[in-house]
């Protein structure tokens, strides 16, 4: 069976679109398979001004500007970056949707062929894979397939593919009135039970989330955990007014592994998710997609040999162990509630890492176990 796709990429989010263009733009033959996700949490998603170089289009963000981040994290109180001073362009908050329909539109521009079904299954022979989508009785065909399918468990091409979760961390947030006008400012605050960020989301509101640990929250308390926890913090005590009931996301810290398999490659997310701390996630989804692109156009043409993706791999590897690492030096810089179990779960993990040998430490307090990195890709 000759396949008549060059590369199936599963998962129209920014990694998943930023791969496919660039395949197409090299013109290779590429399938963009799943529908476009439809979660209203990531309206309170800022994307950084990192970003902006990989959308020039100002309509495919189509966001509030933030210029500032007001930050009282480590002991030293209040902290104010301005990042069109440091970097020249303001930050700005993601309209999600808008973001993906527009990248979605550039990939179908770039030549590539979409289908907005689920990917239920694949299997491989022949160097071929044959992908089977929800509603479409025949599977479609193709050489290689790129998984770009976010923090989702299971891989739908590679049953062996696990995820492997680093932590329990999950969003509780709730839109609220804003306190005056808009003030392109992100707030980000440690508190004793987690931190907190707020983010205008327009129209004269706010984005207030909680980020903690799923434990931490009561069973059936969500509401009143959330309220809790911001009327004894000081970041949140004067936000009254609520709009909107409180919502609880996965936020959790995980990677997949291993990391490819012949013929199948996890990007963005799918391969690694970081706690939203970072607000790069989906700069580092963009920019892994068009590496991988890169990679799979450099070395070979589309009926070339097979692609050895170990190094690609690895080298990812090294990148979300300098980024934990980051990780851990910034929560530890955190000192002031030495009685909070969501701090010290952090530090105790912090100090882990630090002996462990690069081995990756899951915060699980009942699977406290390194995870050997070499072993894994
Ligand atoms: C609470 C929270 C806050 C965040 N805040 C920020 C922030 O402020 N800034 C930032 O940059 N990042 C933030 N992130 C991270 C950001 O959302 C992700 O890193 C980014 O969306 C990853 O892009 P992706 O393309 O890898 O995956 P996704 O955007 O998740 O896209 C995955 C795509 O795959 C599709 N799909 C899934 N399964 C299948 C299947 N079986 N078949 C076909 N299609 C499938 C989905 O429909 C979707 O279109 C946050 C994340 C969380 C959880």
């Amino acid at each position: 069976m000759t396949a008549p796709f060059d590369v199936a990429v599963i998962g129209p989010g920014p990694a998943g679109c930023a791969c496919a263009i660039e395949l197409a733009r090299a013109g290779w033959r590429v399938a963009l398979l799943g529908p476009l996700i439809d979660d209203d949490c990531r309206s309170g998603e800022v994307i950084g001004p990192n970003v902006r170089r990989y959308l020039p289009a100002e309509k495919a963000l189509n966001g509030i500007p933030i210029r500032f981040v007001a930050s009282e994290w480590a002991d030293q109180g209040l902290e104010m970056r301005d990042l069109q001073l440091e970097t020249g362009r303001a930050a700005v908050t993601a309209a999600r949707p808008a973001l993906d329909q527009y990248l979605l539109a550039e990939a179908c521009g770039a030549g590539i062929r979409h289908i907005a079904a689920k990917v239920l299954w694949c299997s491989r022979d022949d160097a071929t894979w044959r992908i089977h989508l929800a509603g479409i009785a025949a599977p479609l065909a193709a050489r290689f397939v790129v998984e770009a399918t976010g923090r989702g468990g299971r891989s739908p091409a590679v049953d062996g593919a696990k995820r492997h979760y680093l932590d329990r961390l999950v969003v509780l947030w709730r839109l609220v009135a804003a306190e005056g006008a808009d003030d392109n400012t992100l707030h980000l605050a440690a508190s004793a039970d987690g931190w907190w960020y707020r983010v205008p989301n327009g129209h004269g509101r706010d984005f207030l989330a909680l980020v903690t640990d799923a434990d931490l929250v009561p069973a059936g308390t969500r509401t009143g955990f959330f309220e809790m926890c911001a009327a004894r913090t000081e970041f949140t005590a004067d936000i009254t007014t609520p709009l909107t009931p409180v919502r609880i996301t996965d936020a959790r810290t995980s990677l997949r592994l291993p990391q490819s398999a012949p013929g199948w490659i996890p990007i963005g997310d799918a391969a690694f998710s970081l706690d939203p701390l970072s607000g790069d996630g989906v700069s580092r989804a963009l920019v892994d997609g068009i590496e991988i692109a890169r990679f799979l156009t450099s070395g070979s043409a589309p009926d070339g040999p097979t692609w050895d993706l170990r190094d690609v791999a690895a080298d990812r590897m090294r990148r979300l162990m300098r980024q934990l690492s980051a990780r851990f030096d910034y929560y530890a810089a955190v000192t002031r509630w030495p009685e909070s179990v969501f701090w010290s779960r952090r530090r105790s993990a912090a100090d882990l890492y630090k002996r462990g040998d690069k081995a990756i430490i899951f915060q699980d307090p009942r699977r406290a176990t390194a995870l050997s990195i070499d072993g894994g890709i």
